[in-house]
């Protein structure tokens, strides 16, 4: 939907304030208020709180706790009756709040850190391998720093870069390029490596642009929208525009793409916008994609395998994208696919959530994992390389390491004949 001035323009919020009817639907699905139970911590309280900041009779530091608590999961957005755009209230307030001072100062250090280290995969890869060797020392390192360790996985140390062109087995059917992703091309690269099988073998002309970079979610996150822009203007430059689509395996990083058209709204950035947004209309979920042209039927699994689907919040509310991966899925003979209660709760990953706020994010992890074992899969199938690495490691907490994969790493197994794990 476009927008009639910037994101950022308060004058958003009045539009989600007046919709709002304050009928609570959209509470028992807002997992602060379900941890924390709290009204200011739940999407209508936050409207309210939000309301106040801007007409001048609440402190803007007395609601940055509560929105900042938020996980910008939209479950609410998807619930609510009314069709109140939350996310643009989120959005507006975020960039508005972006530089406040009531934040403690570890905590915009811790910020600017994840700012300057996210986006960069050297930086990250570096990063990481530096937090491996911490671990031990967890216990000496200071507190705002020990949700990172306790998260980081090892770095992929084998992936290399990815070929620019993979060719298509077969006749060509369509041509993409493809978004790497900074952290997943770090702690998950074999999901791209995955989808360039997959692909190919579905008859696929694959490109990844060298000259790509971040897809700017972290900043539209943390509400510093003109980095976003910065890196959405990389983009339009790297990506081919002669392609079928563009194509995202990461409901997070697709997510930001789909919000291109969104950033640039002013006069003189018309060219952009335009670009922005047929770029934006070409983002697609790998799912997606792979739904729409038709999949190559794959063989039976070599062993008969329990899977559950779990929904990411940046798949399932913001994009919209639920049954294109169960149908994938659904196609592979020998897969039972199962499905998690409470499946619309987040998992507490939420980008740099789980590091920022790592009490309520554990809360939700905890339930996650409990849900998820609840239904004994062999294997739990999903989208996000964010929940991925938040799920795995509270169902090793747990002491019940069921396997993750991405969905598109099942179907290539499938295609493969390789076994799914357990
Ligand atoms: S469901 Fe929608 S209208 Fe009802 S309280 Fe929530 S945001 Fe407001
Ligand atoms: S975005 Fe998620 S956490 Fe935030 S108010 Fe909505 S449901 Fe609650």
């Amino acid at each position: 939907m476009r927008l009639d001035g910037r994101v950022e323009d308060p004058r958003h919020i009045a539009g989600p304030v007046e919709a709002c009817v304050h009928c609570g639907f959209c509470l028992t699905t807002c997992p602060t208020y379900r941890v924390l139970g709290r009204e200011m911590d739940s999407p209508r309280g936050r409207i309210v709180l939000v309301k106040g900041v801007f007409e001048g009779t609440v402190p803007m530091e007395d609601a940055i706790p509560h929105l900042d608590a938020c996980l910008g999961c939209l479950a609410c957005v998807t619930a609510c009756p009314s069709g109140v755009r939350y996310d643009q209230l989120l959005t507006a307030f975020r960039h508005a709040s972006r530089g406040a001072r009531s934040r403690p100062v570890a905590k915009r250090l811790r910020r600017r850190a994840l700012l300057e280290t996210l986006p960069h995969p050297r930086r990250l890869r570096a990063s990481a391998r530096l937090g491996q060797a911490a671990r031990p020392a967890r216990r000496l390192a200071p507190a705002l720093v020990r949700p990172m360790l306790d998260l980081l996985p090892a770095p992929d140390g084998q992936a290399g870069p990815l070929p620019e062109v993979t060719p298509p087995v077969g006749p060509r059917r369509a041509r993409v390029a493809l978004l790497s992703g900074c952290v997943q091309q770090v702690f998950t690269p074999e999901v791209n490596a995955a989808t360039l099988r997959v692909l190919a073998l579905n008859g696929v002309e694959v490109v990844v642009p060298a000259a790509q970079g971040c897809c700017g979610a972290l900043a539209l996150h943390l509400g510093e929208l003109d980095a976003a822009r910065d890196q959405a203007r990389a983009n339009l430059a790297a990506f081919p525009t002669d392609v079928d689509a563009v194509i995202s395996n990461a409901a997070g990083c697709g997510s930001a793409l789909r919000e291109y058209g969104d950033l640039f709204e002013t006069a003189d950035e018309a060219a952009d916008a335009a670009e922005a947004a047929a770029f934006a209309a070409r983002a697609v979920d790998i799912s997606v994609f792979l739904d729409r042209l038709g999949i190559v039927p794959p063989p039976d699994l070599v062993e008969p395998s329990r899977v559950a689907y779990h929904d990411a919040c940046h798949l399932a509310h913001a994009q919209r994208v639920v049954e294109p991966p169960r149908r994938l899925l659904a196609q592979i003979g020998g897969l039972e696919l199962l499905e998690v209660p409470d499946g619309e709760i987040c998992c507490g990953s939420a980008g740099t959530y789980n590091i920022e706020h790592p009490a309520i994010a554990g809360a939700l992890g905890e339930a996650k994992a409990s849900s998820i074992m609840g239904v004994r899969p062999d294997v739990l199938a999903l989208g996000n390389v964010g929940c991925l690495v938040q799920i795995r490691a509270h169902l090793e907490k747990r002491g019940t390491p069921i396997p993750v994969l991405h969905t598109v790493e099942v179907l290539d197994r499938a295609y493969r004949g390789v076994p799914l794990p357990r």
